[in-house]
């Protein structure tokens, strides 16, 4: 494996340590999500005591050490991430066996309008990252953010950085999910992304104006009928031709993504480029 895919191989911090960001996320069993604010010193000696009572265990396999910083990911269990790499379809970046040197377009990318011009996923959404993801979205295990935003990092930074970009937008949740969950997962991945790109993150451009049923059990075209109308662009903020990242976890059929662009688009976004953390294949 590549050396930058493991942390064995970091140098020193990794991209999003923020100590203040950790305190934020807390321990394993602790509930502290809180605004952000400065808090460095007493984080620093709340920490020195969280080790005490919270071993550093990894939270996947519940044996090998992980630090905070890992997100409570050990090697070993890092080791089973699979990072997307190319030939991959140009528009929805799903990978495709075999050598492809001209620009391709899947099949699926075909039939769907799709409403962005390129999505990326850093990893695929299967064993230990859809097990973070899952417990991380569902029973706020928010000790694994660093972990997941560290992927994204990785696999998104050096192709953003090819390009120019103005803005970061996250794909909103419904108030009503937003408010039962606590957190938007879209919304905090992201915002270690801009921060890294020195990009503003707005997360207030569009909304959801309806709280779409579960898409898991739903057929593509269902999923696409499903959003069509789920989000909507917020008075008052519009855009002049910036282009934009929009940023979620996980990308399935691409629908919910591409009927957010196209409200960016509508509101004014030049270009919408998608990227997550995780891709279901
Ligand atoms: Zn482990
Ligand atoms: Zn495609």
């Amino acid at each position: 494996m590549p050396r930058w895919e493991s942390p064995l191989f970091w140098r020193g911090k990794p991209p999003i340590y923020d100590s203040a960001f950790q305190f934020q996320l807390g321990a394993p069993g602790i509930n502290s999500y809180r605004p952000a604010m400065n808090t460095a010193p007493f984080t620093r000696s709340l920490k020195a005591g969280l080790a005490l009572v919270y071993p550093e265990v990894c939270q996947l396999c519940g044996d090998k050490r992980a630090t905070p910083e890992a997100g409570f990911v050990c090697v070993s269990c890092w080791t089973q991430v699979r990072f997307i790499k190319p030939p991959f379809c140009e528009r929805c970046g799903v990978p495709v066996a075999g050598e492809i040197t001209t620009n391709f377009e899947c099949a699926n990318c075909r039939d769907m309008n799709l409403q962005f011009c390129s999505a990326r996923s850093a990893v695929t959404a299967r064993g230990v990252v859809l097990e973070a993801i899952h417990r991380y979205k569902y029973s706020r295990a928010l000790w694994f953010e660093p972990f997941l935003a560290d992927l994204l990092l990785r696999a998104a930074l050096p192709a953003l950085r090819e390009e120019q970009w103005d803005l970061i937008v996250p794909v909103p949740l419904h108030h009503l999910k937003e408010r039962e969950r606590e957190f938007n997962q879209a919304e905090r991945l992201a915002a270690p992304l801009a921060r890294a790109l020195a990009l503003p993150l707005n997360p207030r451009l569009v909304r959801r104006v309806q709280p779409t049923r579960t898409q898991t059990l739903l057929t593509k075209n269902q999923r696409a009928e499903n959003v069509r109308r789920a989000f909507a662009q917020r008075n008052g903020h519009g855009l002049r031709g910036e282009r934009v990242i929009l940023v979620d976890d996980v990308f399935t059929t691409g629908a919910t993504t591409s009927a957010c662009a196209r409200v960016l688009r509508a509101a004014g976004a030049g270009e919408v480029c998608v990227w997550t953390v995780a891709r279901g294949l």
